[in-house]
């Protein structure tokens, strides 16, 4: 496992430390919370963190609890708080505060390796928990949920002024692939369509159907068009083999990109008023977004109210 360890004391630090690398763990030492708390943000590969109580500028029950405010859905770290004097309170206190165990300090050679095979257990369980619970089972895609928690993101640094696009496609008449070949055949085509596109970005979610969509932070409109337009050739020249018979597809895509003011939901609405001009001109093309748009009233002529980004 990859282990934050925070502890004031560079002597406690070297002890664990080697305690932890001679179990084949990666450890990452700290004499300091805030330090500690900024690297465990960053490195979304940390698995645990063991921390001091007793921390100069932030104590370790605060360094427990602002790790357990990380949104726990996409990386669970195993927090374990470490105390030379555990009286009872302090136990409840630290369990209070997200802990999910506490060990003596020094911590005893073998408890701390029992403790960390228990975290090792509990942190594959979440992690395919968590695997189950945002991706899409047929596709690989992310669903519809995780998705939208992650475009969440994006746009609230889009508030803060970072750059960002979004790009809605559909496979084109795809009711034909399942009533000529079969919705085997058919959900073939969904696997390839997705695993292809997430070759290219790791924000893919299958909205719905066989209709798709990803994000590009910090990209805007030419750079998202671009790989809409890469990824459409792509499409156009895979193919399925159902029972000796090539099965060819093609895609349709809206593209739009955050202007000031926007919400996400006004960034996908556009992107999926430009798959529909994609589809009603002719599909198998890359359309993109007109700004400025027609708003409310643009979207009730174009028919597509649909869009529930919950
Ligand atoms: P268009 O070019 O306008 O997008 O035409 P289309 O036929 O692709 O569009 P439409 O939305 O009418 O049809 C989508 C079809 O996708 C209908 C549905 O049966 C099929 N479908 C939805 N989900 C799945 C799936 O998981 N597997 C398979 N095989 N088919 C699916
Ligand atoms: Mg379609
Ligand atoms: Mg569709």
């Amino acid at each position: 496992m990859r282990i934050v360890v925070v502890d004031p004391s560079r002597t406690v630090l070297k002890i664990v430390t080697r305690l932890l690398e001679a179990g084949r763990h990666e450890v990452l030492p700290f004499t300091d919370g805030p330090e500690a708390l900024a690297h465990i943000k960053a490195d979304f590969d940390v698995d645990a963190l063991i921390t001091s109580a007793e921390l100069p500028s932030m104590t370790g029950m605060d360094l427990c609890h602002e790790t357990r405010r990380l949104p726990a859905s996409r990386r669970p770290v195993y927090v374990v708080l470490m105390s030379s004097n555990f009286d009872q309170s302090k136990l409840i206190e630290a369990l209070n505060n997200g802990a999910d165990d506490f060990i003596g300090k020094p911590p005893a050679t073998e408890e701390l390796y029992a403790r960390l095979r228990a975290a090792e257990r509990l942190a594959s369980m979440q992690r395919k928990l968590v695997q189950m619970a945002t991706t899409d089972y047929l596709s690989g895609a992310l669903n519809r949920r995780a998705f939208f928690e992650r475009a969440y993101e994006a746009a609230a640094d889009a508030l803060n002024g970072e750059k960002l696009s979004a790009v809605i496609f559909d496979i084109d008449h795809f009711k034909r692939v399942n009533d000529t070949y079969g919705h085997d055949i058919g959900d073939e085509v969904i696997r390839l369509v997705a695993r292809t596109a997430m070759a290219q970005t790791d924000t893919l979610g299958r909205l719905g159907g066989e209709e798709f969509s990803f994000f590009l932070r910090g990209r805007g409109m030419t750079e998202a068009a671009a790989l809409a337009e890469k990824l459409r050739e792509q499409f156009s020249t895979l193919q399925i083999n159902a029972a000796g018979n090539p099965v060819m597809f093609t895609c349709s895509f809206g593209v739009s990109e955050w202007e000031p003011g926007d919400s996400l939901d006004g960034l996908l609405k556009r992107a999926d008023i430009a798959l529909y001009k994609a589809k009603t001109s002719g599909r198998n093309r890359v359309v993109k977004s007109e700004t400025p748009w027609g708003g409310e009233e643009e979207l009730r002529s174009s028919g597509i109210i649909r869009f529930a980004t919950r």
